[in-house]
């Protein structure tokens, strides 16, 4: 298994015209070692904030009757890449916290057709539901818009020499995959994601994502920013 998700985690072995291609499409070319010595030498893993100093980020999240609700305020999620890697597998350290990329069609999640939600890896924050998922054809799992918009942040993307847009998850930072303007109705929008920045949770399960920020007082919620 492990075997299996290290062959298929990072885009490896390709000509350079594949990789290019591959980039065009998704993220970037890191292995796994490489991924690993540029986070050490660049990390920008957010550190634990000091004690009393609580960053808050507004998103959606489910209650207990398994209800999205929201916009609601809740902690923002920082830990140090060792307390990272004590929480994730290989794999998912590699994506989420180093910005890898795996290999097109491995992913465990593209051909998950169930009806349900797609929560980070990292922290539990509902991303995407299954009513926006379409085939791409790319080899991974694509979506034409998050649950809620606030729940996924966008920043551009000048890595490998071009420009693409990265989405992250909103409450740890977490790297999912890039947007794309190539995607489907309604939106025009491609969101390309990587299947070890997402766990799948079916629709009848939806009650143990409830999250504690949903019973945040309700006159305490704003509404977020509307995308750009
Ligand atoms: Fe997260």
């Amino acid at each position: 298994m492990k075997r299996t998700l290290t062959f298929c985690v990072l885009l490896a072995g390709l000509g350079i015209g594949s990789v290019l291609v591959a980039l065009s499409n998704h993220g970037t070319a890191q292995d796994p070692a490489a991924a690993s010595k540029d986070a050490a030498a660049n990390s920008t893993a957010p550190k634990a904030a000091p004690q009393g100093e609580q960053k808050m980020v507004r998103v959606q999240v489910f209650n207990r009757e398994g209800k999205l609700v929201g916009p609601v305020d809740s902690p923002r999620v920082e830990r140090t890449d060792d307390d990272w890697k004590l929480r994730l597998t290989a794999e998912q350290f590699a994506v989420l916290r180093s910005k890898g990329t795996e290999r097109p069609f491995c992913g465990h999640l593209l051909d998950q057709k169930q009806a349900g939600v797609y929560t980070c890896a990292g922290c539990g924050l509902p991303l995407f539901t299954s009513d926006s998922k379409f085939h791409s054809g790319t080899g991974w799992p694509s979506f034409f818009q998050p649950i809620a918009p606030g729940n996924v942040a966008e920043k551009v993307d000048h890595s490998y020499g071009m420009e693409r847009t990265e989405i992250n998850c909103a409450r740890c930072d977490g790297h999912l995959g890039h947007v794309f303007n190539d995607g489907p109705k309604p939106t025009g929008l491609r969101f390309c994601l990587n299947s070890a920045s997402l766990v799948f949770t079916p629709s009848d399960k939806l009650s143990t994502l409830a999250d504690a920020a949903a019973e945040a007082p309700a006159a305490e919620a704003k509404p977020a920013p509307a995308r750009p």
